[in-house]
Formats: structure tokens, sequence, C-alpha cells
């Protein structure tokens, strides 16, 4: 066997080292999936193996689940259209059950098994060790346990909809599950998913001693066995599942076929005995990995964001990079966030600012995320204060001396740009990049400003930095491709996920993110109500409706690109309909959530709900404020096609180029509904010939902004798609 070593002691305990050669950290490959039933055959039928112990030999973790790419190459049945034909899910059940009938076959061999957890356990890798009789994991609070499947649009199809439950109740594990959410260690403990934590270097002779005198039976296998907090039937275990599907209702507005799925498994699922109810989950995982959304969002949200964060865009023939050294210029909301990313990944970090009390500032807010990690056990002390040591506040150019890279986050301002450019560059030696941070001001123009423009690159992050993992890197005119690499390693190395794209006014994250906000200003103008147009933005599956995320935003700031726009455009600007309200809005002091006034009022007293602006009204009179299924989908569709059409018009002009960064970059920099797989694939599952029909229909109703580029009507006319077209998984990386 390549991937299982057994070694069996002289109490004949069998130490089953699981070790995918070759790979950094375990994965449920095909060849796992070939060898798992030869290792569970061995300790079933080899006599002198009285019990078996299965732990990691990798020092990266226990098992990080199912290998995904083999899943989206169709390793399951049914084609990339997801089609729910009776051989492609023959063919799915029969690859699904491999895994769940051996961790069936695991459990009840007769002999007592135990996990020694020594690392992460994620998806099939914890559904492993929940099939085994006794749980003792690392006492590291940097492990996670978990079931995020959820996240790519499966669910658990390893028992986790059934091991789950039966261990910790229905109502805690329909929560894990739906939420992808990760227990550390002693969470774990105290929800009963694990039996026992201790230190690392004890986890297998803990298992081992546990084999000697430990039950071979699964609870769930014992006559008199009562599922925690009662079953579908019990009174108390009903209430879950009726408030459940509410709850999941309300989060994922149907949009997610997994969500349900994996609902149904678990309600149907606790009624019959474990070999049934294994059955009955197969059924609906196969199902779910088949639908248009599951295929979409494992290709954007695990295997395209993988490619990218492994560096696909890289110019592979620039030596790679080490920035050891990073100066930040502005120690405001952003400078003060990517000080803190740097200074994680272990980079020597200069904060720069015009006083020094306004870099302390900087580096307190990187001080104070550090604190809570502390007080959560994720960080030592030791480690935090080396961390924040890396941090040095300065007012004082000649400590940009010696930096790799020097990020520009200042007032969104040409002059000051154009001004500290200056000053940074002269203490830059040969080799070092500039990158701004600017959201709006073309990189080609701030580039003028610098006298190396090949080594000028915008490097845009999102807010809050330390939470949003998108970086999108902007090409300018003259941005040399060495610039390119170096930034590109520089984002890898702080462990974002980068995109690249070519200079335009709002670049392509900004540019189609207003197109949603606008969208919906429209709406307001003509006259549907304000509730309706932020409800229908949700149920699109974008985070908030339209009025709400632009109050985020900022109405100001809103106004005041529409205003430069206008500007810089002159003659062939073309003004957006709702943008008059806007402007009102701003004209009459509200901004937005920043202070407390824009289409919601924002009561001072936190956690109070934020409610629409009566004066709204007066602004915007409404004229509908009823909807039904049609309205509904209409506005939908509007939502979702504008932004799609924006994508589309930014492949066309050369803003982006690549299926996989169109995609990633707009789920993880706006929020474009996941489900979707994002607004290339939507417009790929849609059909290209459908997508143009319902635009052109779009553009006679409402307006030319919905009118599509002539590189869509051509693809239209020739049955083509954008990854069939342009490839996505070896677009660049080849
Ligand atoms: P901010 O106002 O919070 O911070 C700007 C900081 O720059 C302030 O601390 C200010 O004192 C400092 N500063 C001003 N002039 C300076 C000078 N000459 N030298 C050194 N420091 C100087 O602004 P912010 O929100 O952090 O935005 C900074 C940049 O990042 C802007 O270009 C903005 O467009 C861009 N950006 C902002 C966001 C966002 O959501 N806020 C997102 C992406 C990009």
């Amino acid at each position: 066997m390549e991937t299982f070593k057994i070694d069996v002691d002289a109490d004949g305990i069998a130490l089953v080292t699981f070790d995918v050669p070759g790979r950094s950290m375990n994965t449920l490959t095909s060849k796992v999936m070939e060898e798992l039933p030869q290792v569970v055959e061995r300790i079933r039928s080899d006599a002198a193996i009285k019990g078996a112990v299965i732990t990691s030999g990798k020092a990266s973790g226990f098992c990080a689940g199912a290998d995904l790419g083999d899943m989206a190459g169709g390793a399951f049945g049914g084609g990339a259209g997801g089609e729910l034909d009776e051989a492609a899910l023959k063919k799915g059940f029969d690859t699904a059950w491999k895994m769940n009938g051996t961790l069936r076959e695991l459990e009840t061999c007769g002999k007592p098994i135990a996990a020694a957890i020594n690392g992460l356990a994620l998806g099939g890798g914890l559904e492993l060790t929940l099939a085994c009789h006794y749980r003792v994991v690392a006492d590291d609070n940097k492990i996670q346990l978990g079931l995020p499947e959820i996240k790519v649009g499966l669910f658990p199809g390893g028992g986790g909809t059934q091991r789950l439950p039966r261990l910790i109740g229905a109502q805690a594990a329909l929560m894990a599950i739906s939420e992808g959410k990760s227990f550390r260690p002693q969470e774990a403990l105290g929800a009963g998913v694990v039996h026992a934590v201790v230190p690392r270097d004890e986890v297998v002779a803990k298992a081992k001693e546990w084999v000697k005198t430990g039950k071979a039976q699964q609870p769930w296998d014992d006559k008199g066995f009562k599922l925690p907090g009662g079953g579908p039937y019990h009174p108390a275990g009903m209430q879950t599942f009726v408030m459940g599907n509410a709850m999941l209702r309300k989060q994922s507005y149907g949009n997610y076929p997994a969500v349900l799925n994996m609902m149904k498994a678990v309600y149907e699922g606790l009624q019959v005995p474990m070999d049934a109810a294994l059955r009955i989950e197969t059924r609906y995982f196969v199902k779910t990995l088949l639908t248009p959304q599951a295929k979409a969002m494992i290709r954007s949200l695990f295997l395209s964001k993988q490619e990218l964060d492994k560096g696909a865009l890289r110019p592979a023939d620039v030596p790679a990079s080490d920035p050891k050294k990073v100066t930040v210029l502005g120690a405001g909301m952003m400078g003060a966030g990517i000080a803190y990313v740097q200074a994680m990944a272990g980079i020597e970090t200069v904060l720069i600012d015009t006083s020094i009390e306004a870099a302390e500032r900087g580096k307190g807010y990187a001080a104070d995320i550090i604190k809570k990690r502390v007080s959560r056990g994720q960080m030592t002390q030791e480690k935090a204060e080396a961390t924040l040591a890396l941090i040095k506040p300065s007012t004082d150019y000649a400590d940009v001396k010696g930096s790799d890279l020097v990020i520009e986050a200042v007032f969104e301002n040409r002059e000051i740009k154009a001004d500290v450019t200056k000053k940074a560059e002269a203490q830059l030696e040969p080799g070092a990049i500039f990158g701004s941070n600017t959201s709006t001001l073309p990189i080609t123009s701030l580039a003028e400003a610098s006298v190396r423009p090949e080594d000028f690159i915008g490097i845009h992050f999102f807010s809050p930095v330390d939470k949003m993992m998108l970086v999108e890197i902007i090409m300018g005119e003259k941005t040399g491709q060495a610039a390119l690499a170096k930034a590109l390693d520089y984002v890898m190395k702080i462990r974002k996920t980068p995109i690249v794209v070519n200079d335009s006014r709002g670049f392509y994250t900004s540019r189609c993110f207003g197109t949603f906000l606008m969208e919906g200003m429209a709406m307001l103008e003509e006259g549907y109500a304000p509730a309706l147009i932020d409800n229908v933005g949700r149920m699109t599956g974008m985070p908030r409706g339209p009025l709400e995320m632009h109050d985020d935003v900022a109405l100001d700031l809103s106004y005041k690109i529409a205003k430069q726009t206008a500007e810089d455009l002159g003659d062939k600007y073309v003004p957006t309909p709702g943008q008059d309200i806007v402007a009102r809005m701003v004209e009459g002091g509200r901004y937005g959530r920043k202070n407390g006034k824009g289409f919601y009022d924002y009561p001072e007293q936190k956690g109070q709900p934020k409610i629409l602006w009566k004066g709204l009204s007066e602004l915007a009179p409404v004229k509908v404020n009823e909807s039904d299924d049609a309205l509904i989908a209409e506005l939908k569709t509007r939502l979702l096609y504008r932004q799609a059409v924006e994508a589309a018009r930014c492949w066309e002009e050369g803003v982006v180029d690549d299926p996989r960064e169109a995609d990633v970059g707009a789920i993880l920099g706006w929020g474009f509904a996941p489900w979707t797989g994002g607004p290339i694939t939507l417009i790929d599952q849609t059909g290209v010939a459908k997508f143009v029909e319902t635009c052109d229909r779009l553009a006679a109703t409402y307006g030319d902004r919905f009118k599509v580029p002539q590189l869509l009507r051509d693809m239209a006319g020739k049955g083509e798609t954008f990854y069939g077209k342009f490839g996505g998984k070896q677009a660049k990386a080849a």
C-alpha cells in the first residue's frame, strides 16, 4: 500500500499511519479510496490484530478531506451542467458509497478502533475519525475539527450527517454542518465530538491505551441507543427541525441545494438504523454533487481559488522573491490592517504617517486584533509580542531604506499620493517595487509621479483587511512583469488570494460591484419600495441588499466617484438612473453608516436594528409596495445580470482575461452570489445565447446599461462558453 502503513505492536494493536506520498497534506485521493478498504479488511481478518489506532504521518495535519479535484473532474458521474440522469446518479452512488460502506465496515469490524488525531481533521478527514470508536486529539488550539463542505456547495457525504447528530444531537450537528463551523480541540471535547485531549506526543499512546480495553461498538449500534436531544418524532427534536428549516431558509433563500438536501438527509436518516441512514445520506450527497451550484462552487471557491493562491498567474520566468521588509505609507484604516497581516506573515513592517501619534494608532489597531487572538488561545503571548515588534511606527522616510516593497495607503488624493511616492522612491534600491492601494485612481496616471513606472503597480486590498481574502493586483500601462511577480510573491506570503487585472476606472471589482449598488438606485427611482429592493437583493445570494451595502460603502464616496467620473469623461459621460437620489442624500448630510444616517437610520446604541429612513419616501416616492413571484424574479435577474454584463464588458476591454480571476475575484472581492460560482460561470451555466437574449430584453426595457458586449454575441453565435473558449484550469499556469 502507498498511502497507509500498518505496524502491529507486541500487544496486537495495529498502528495505521495515513501518509499520502508526495503531498504536504493528506486528502482522500482515489488511491486512498482504493486502499482504505484493504486497511479495514486487514484489521478485520488478521487474527494477530486485536484493535487499531489510526493516525497521520504528516506534520501538517490528520486529513483535509475529500479530493475535490477528483469530484469536480466527474469521478462521480454527470457532466459540467449537472445532469441528473439515472446513469449519472448510479455511478455517483457507487463511487460515494465506497467511502460510506468502507467506514461502516470499519466501525462494525468487531475490533476496537481509535483515532489519534495529531492535526487538523476536516470534512472526510473528520468523518473517518467519527467512524472510529474513540477519538483523542492533540491539545493544540490551532487544530480544527470540522465539516466545512457546505462552503463549496456540498455537505458531508462520508457519514457526517448521520454520526455527528447521533453524537452531539441534531440541533448542534445541524448548526455545525450548515455553518461549516470548526471545533477547536477543547470545544470538541466539551461538545462530545472527541473523547480526550492530550499533549501532541501522547495521542498515539493514549489511543493505544484505550484500545486495550475499549468496546468495539458505536453507541448507535447499541440496542438501547437514544439520540441526544431527541429524534424528529420527539417533541424537542421536532422543534429542531421546524425551527431549523426556517433558519436555514432565512440564511440561504433556497439558493443552495446542499443546505436543503443536508437537512433531508439528517431528518430522514435519524429515523432509521445506521446502514439505511448512510444510504440515505449517499443518495442526497450525490444528488447535491451533480447540481450546477455544487459544480460551480467547487470550481470557483476551491479549485480556482487554490490555483490562484499557488501563483497560477505569476510570470514563470521571473525568479521567486521573498519580501522581508515592507513599508506601509498611511496608518489609517487600510494601512493599519495591511501592517497587521504583514506582521502576521513575519514581514518586518515600517508604518509611516504624518505624525507619530497617527502611526502609533495604526500599530495599536494591530495590537488589538493580536490581543484578541491571545485571549482566544490562538496565539501565545510570546508570539504576540514578537509579531507586534515587527511593526515600527515612524514619520521618517529614511526608515524606508532596505524595503523590498512599499504599499501606499494615504488619503485618496492625487497630489498627496504623488508626494509620498517621490519621497519613498528616493529611498528604494533597484529591484524594490511600489504598490498603491488606491480604490479609484487609475494606476497608469498615478505612475506618472514615479521615476520607475515599470516598478509601479496597484495592490488593492479590501476592507477590513484582516478578514477579506482577496487582493486585486492592477497592471499600469508601464508596469513590468518583474513587478507583477514580486507583487504576487508578496500576496502569497501574506496568504491572500490574488487576481491580476488591467487598469480601468474602478478596476474590476469596484467597477462591477458599483453596478449592483446603482441597479438598486435605479429601482428606487422607478418607485420600488426600499424594503422590497433590499429583500430581493438578499434573495439573490448577495450578502446584503443594494441600499444597505451602499450605506456601508458610504454614499459620499459613491457621490464623489460619480462626480469625478463625470469630470473625467466629459461629453462621453452617461448618468446612471438613481444617481440624483444619492446626490440629494449626500447634500442632505446622509453619508451612510459612517455618520449613522443613510438609507437607514443607525441607532447609537449597539445591538439595536437599523431602521429605514422615513424621509426617503420624499426623495423616492414609492409606487410599488407589493411583490409577486414574477416581479421578484425580474428584480433578481436585474441585480445579478447587471453585474455579469459589466464583468463581460471588463473581459472585452481586456481588464480581466481569465475566468478564474473574474469568478473568484467577484465572490471574494464584493460578495457576488457564491452559489453561482461567479458572474462568468453564471453566464456559462445560463448559456451565453440565453443570457444575451435576456439582456437584450432588459436593455430594451430598462436601458443601455444591460447592452451586452459584441464578444458575448459572437460566443452565443458559436455556442461557446468562457471556460470552454478561454480555459480556466491551465489558462496561465501552463
Ligand atoms: P484613512 O483616511 O483611514 O487613512 C489614510 C491615512 O493616511 C491617515 O492616517 C492619514 O493621516 C495618512 N496620511 C495622509 N497623508 C499622508 C502623508 N502625506 N504621508 C503619510 N500618511 C498620510 O483612509 P483609508 O480608508 O485607510 O484609505 C487609504 C487608501 O486606501 C485610499 O487610497 C483608499 O482609496 C484606499 N482604499 C480604501 C478602502 C476602504 O474601504 N477604506 C478599500 C480599498 C482601498
